[in-house]
């Protein structure tokens, strides 16, 4: 039975489990996903420092004109006391030295020879960064089913931290399925039909993050497909398009089930995609797509994407939408839970003029996706939409409506 798309996505977010672990170098761990919190061991800054090239000075010197015979750099570790009536020259970064109340920028004083005069109204703490003021010991600075991004591994590298424990990564194999498909490097007859699928989610699983393995097409016999099944079933997640229709030749699911696929979802209530099943054989996830290039395109977007995300660990697994409005009007057929791919420009989104589920060239100009309910027959230009990015990633950790009405 057909299930929504809200709910098929509920079942992926249920019935899908993060992987198991590993400990990588922080260097590498670029768009794993961590699967503990990370603490504090030390506060950043370590110790109270100077934000700026300037005096280290007592707040009741303000607008007097005091002595200055020290220099304090970055890197130095200051034994000398400020006293009053004295200033010490401090770089940014620098230790602040004991008895010292604020810093004035070098810009902020009038210096001749020795003698510094600063300014009337100085600050108590004034360009001081104080320790613990970025991050604090003891905190949680990372947690638990977050992607790592150059930044976060900034905040490890902080704390001194060369290794971490991530998610290990999803291994994906595609194959596709129909005797008229061949590889795209080989000669082909006028009646067949290259493979454009495989390659398509094999580089966008890659892009995502998973290690990807190409199979061979398997042919249309149940056999064929049983032994590609057989040679996949190590992978995380096995992809497969074609033959999950009503055909004669439509073996996908038989020879899955024939191996033991545990089914999930049989058939979505979407257009373009309805007969995508998901399913599992052990801990490997099956995922049977059509094979109209644009209408597998569309459940991947939606449905592997999803798989992928809830697989790698990350709490913020949900998708997330961007609200925009339509840069012209656009007719669609209604009485269907509908995709409508479109180009977005940062301020309006173009529903592509074509778009039809057996098509190659439109995919490469979908930057997002919309869902419309079936009553949806017409979008005026400035009509508001909720759109699902595909060109970036966009997610959150709370479930959204994701259709326009
Ligand atoms: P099927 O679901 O097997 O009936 O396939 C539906 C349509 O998609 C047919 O026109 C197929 O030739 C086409 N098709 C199936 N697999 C692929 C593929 N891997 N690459 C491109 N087109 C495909
Ligand atoms: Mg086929």
């Amino acid at each position: 039975m057909a299930v929504s798309i809200t709910e098929a996505l509920d079942i992926i977010s249920h019935t899908i489990v993060p992987l198991d672990s590993e400990i990588l170098p922080i260097e590498i761990s670029v768009g794993r996903v961590v699967t503990q919190d990370y603490v504090a061991a030390f506060d950043l800054p370590r110790f109270n420092n100077s934000a700026m090239d300037g005096y280290a000075v007592k707040v009741s010197d303000a607008g007097q004109t005091v002595k200055c015979s020290d220099v304090i750099y970055a890197g130095d570790d200051p034994k000398m006391s400020l006293v009053r009536n004295t200033a010490i020259k401090i770089m940014t970064g620098a230790p602040i030295p004991a008895g010292c109340e604020a810093i004035v920028p070098i810009e902020n004083v009038s210096t001749s020879g020795d003698n510094i005069t600063l300014p009337s109204d100085i600050q108590y703490n004034g360009f001081i960064r104080m320790a613990g003021e970025d991050i604090k010991k003891d905190t949680v600075f990372l947690r638990k089913g977050e992607m790592v991004n150059a930044y976060t591994i900034a905040s490890l590298a902080s704390q001194g931290i060369t290794h971490i424990t991530v998610t290990r990564q999803i291994k994906v194999a595609v194959f596709g399925t129909g005797d008229e498909l061949r590889p795209h490097f080989e000669k082909i007859d006028a009646h067949q039909l290259y493979n454009s699928n495989s390659p398509m989610f094999l580089t966008r699983s890659k892009a995502l993050g998973c290690e990807v393995r190409f199979i061979r097409t398997s042919a249309d016999t149940i056999e064929a497909l049983e032994a590609s099944i057989r040679s996949t079933l190590d992978a995380d997640i096995i992809i497969t398009s074609g033959g999950v229709s009503v055909g004669d030749k439509d073996f996908t699911k038989v020879a899955f089930t024939n191996l033991g696929m545990q089914v999930h979802i049989d058939t979505i209530d979407i257009k373009p995609g309805k007969p995508t099943i998901i399913g599992s054989i052990g801990k490997t996830v099956i995922v049977n797509l059509p094979g109209n290039p644009l209408a597998s395109m569309v459940n991947y977007e939606l449905f592997v994407r999803a798989i992928i995300r809830k697989m790698s660990g990350r709490t913020d697994h949900q998708h997330a939408t961007v609200t925009t409005t339509m840069r012209s009007d656009f007719s669609v057929r209604g009485g269907k839970h509908a995709v409508v791919l479109g180009k977005f420009d940062g301020e309006s989104f173009e529903a592509l003029k074509t778009q039809m589920p057996g098509m190659v060239s439109p995919m490469q100009e979908a930057d997002g996706l919309i869902l419309i309910t079936p009553d949806v027959k017409h979008l005026g230009k400035g009509a508001m939409v909720k759109m699902i990015p595909i060109s970036w990633e966009f997610t959150g950790k709370v479930k959204e409506d994701l259709f326009t009405r």
